[in-house]
Formats: C-alpha cells, sequence, structure tokens
C-alpha cells in the first residue's frame, strides 16, 4: 500500500545508508514521497532528488535541527526549505562545529575511562562533516566495548552517563526560526521524546506563537494512544499533521524506511496540506 516516509537520516549524518541507498529502500516499501531530514546538514539532497526523480519518488528538501528546551533536547524538522540559502548554510555549519568542539570532549571522557578511541577513529568512520554521537557509538560497537548503539548511550553518551559532555545547543524558538527564515515550514519532531507526557500541548502552543507548523504526528516508536495525543494537540491548535520513521540504518536496525517498526504507515494525504503550506509560507 502506497505510503510516504518524511524523516529518514543518510551517510550524510547519522545514518548508515546513502541517499541513493534510502531511495531504493523507499521504492522498495512503495514510498511515493518522502523526506531526507539529516541532522543539521543538507548535502545528501541533490543526490536523493537525483534518485528520486529515477525512481518515480517525489523528494522534499528537508533538515532535522536539535534546539534545547529546559532538559529536554527538541528536534525540529524543517521541510521544503530552501536548502542553498546562505544564511540557512550558515547556521548548519555552525551547529556542525560545536559538534566538532563537544565530539574531542566526549573522546577524553572515554579514554579517562579506559576506553581506546581516538577522535580521527570516528571522523573516518563517520565520513561526513557531521560528526555526531551515534558514530562513536558506532566505533565503540566495533571495538567490542559495547553490543549496540543503545548500550553505548546508555553506559557512555546519554545525558547523564558516564562520558556524557553537554552540547551548546539554540532553543526551539531559534531553530524555528531559522527554518522560516529559508521559507520552511518547521515541524516538532517526536513529540514522545520530549519530557512530561501533559506538557506536549503547552509546549506546542508556545512554539505556534514562534513559528512551528506542525507535529510529527506518526512516528516509528508511537503508540497508538500517543499518536491520537499529538493529533488531538495538532487539531486543536491548527497545526499540521506529518509523521516518518526516523530511519538510521544499523544505529537503529529495527527501523525500516517507511514501515518503522512495521505498524508506521503515515497516510500520502498529509503531504498536499504540507506542501500548501510551504507554498503560501504558512
Ligand atoms: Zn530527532
Ligand atoms: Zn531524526
Amino acid at each position: 500500500m502506497a505510503r510516504i516516509d518524511l524523516h529518514l537520516h543518510t551517510t550524510c549524518s547519522d545514518g548508515s545508508c546513502t541517499p541513493a541507498e534510502v531511495i531504493a529502500r523507499a521504492q522498495k516499501a512503495n514510498v511515493t514521497a518522502l523526506a531526507i531530514t539529516d541532522h543539521d546538514i543538507v548535502t545528501g539532497l541533490p543526490e536523493a532528488m537525483e534518485a528520486g526523480r529515477n525512481a518515480g519518488i517525489d523528494v522534499i528538501p528537508g533538515i532535522e535541527v536539535s534546539s534545547r528546551h529546559g532538559t529536554s533536547e527538541v528536534h525540529i524538522l524543517g521541510y521544503y526549505l530552501d536548502w542553498r540559502d546562505p544564511t540557512l548554510l550558515a547556521h548548519l555549519d555552525g551547529y556542525r562545529q560545536a559538534r566538532h568542539r563537544r565530539n574531542p570532549l566526549i573522546i577524553e571522557k572515554l579514554r579517562a575511562l579506559g576506553i581506546d578511541i581516538t577522535y580521527e577513529e570516528v571522523k573516518t568512520l563517520a565520513g561526513t562533516d557531521a560528526v555526531g554521537r551515534p558514530h562513536i557509538a558506532r566505533v565503540l560497537m566495533d571495538k567490542g566495548y559495547v553490543g549496540s548503539s543503545k548500550e553505548a548511550f546508555d553506559r557512555y553518551l546519554a545525558d547523564g552517563a558516564a562520558a556524557h559532555v553537554p552540547r551548546e545547543l539554540p532553543s526551539p524558538a531559534e531553530a524555528i526560526q531559522i527554518i522560516r527564515a529559508a521559507h520552511g515550514i518547521p515541524v516538532l519532531a517526536h513529540p514522545s521524546w520530549v519530557d512530561g507526557k501533559d506538557g506536549i500541548y503547552a509546549l506546542c502552543a508556545q512554539l505556534k506563537d514562534a513559528g512551528l507548523g506542525g507535529i510529527e504526528v506518526h512516528y516509528s516508536t508511537h503508540k497508538p494512544d500517543q499518536t491520537a495525543q499529538y493529533l488531538d494537540t495538532a487539531q486543536r491548535l491548527g497545526l499540521l499533521v506529518t509523521g516518518g520513521s526516523d530511519f538510521h540504518g544499523v544505529t537503529k536496525p529495527d527501523i525500516e524506511v517507511g514501515t518503522g517498526r512495521g505498524q508506521l504507515k503515515v497516510p500520502e494525504k498529509l503531504l498536499e496540506p504540507l506542501r500548501a503550506a510551504a507554498a503560501t509560507g504558512r
């Protein structure tokens, strides 16, 4: 059955499939439209768009920007943005530089814990400028220190874990502003990640005032009651409804393009309102 997937990562950030490989998987899953939403980087878009044209899949330019709201990391997706916009590119470069300042500090902490790892190894494995913790996790896996990416985060990399280093992040309002300035539609990613179940409505209301355009209601790990709650929040606030798998390849091996953990189905009908909003700048 035809479906769409508006949240996908490639080797240009922390995914393990190239943009062309992601398109090939999407084709197999009957995905008719998709968005590549790499973290802080847009370099995968030309390859994805070309592969999409050849496969008859509509490829929407996207991005995922991390921000901090209290103790939560809040991720803002951006759709249909002018991905060549120089101001946008300068902001994204700044975010990647913040990662480059943080990563060596994490490596230092890991080495102090007796782990044999260098930042050079991590950069080589990453093969992209958007180097982040998932790449460190993969080196830890490859060297046998942990059995999975999740274990690497739980033991070493997550907030409160042994080698955690806080990252400089913009506020959600700033992330929204940057996407709007590049004529994109900002959407709150995976609302289930935000602390405090009851806080989502208030957060979305506040972010709507800052320019938020939608909520990622459909997501690989959302349970039916969560999907219903976020749908209700979107409808009450007049926000767009989107959805995606957050496919990463080997880093999240249980999540597939288009189908997530098997039960995901993002309806095709969600695309037109998003496209219309982008066209009218609303
Ligand atoms: Zn995210
Ligand atoms: Zn993501």
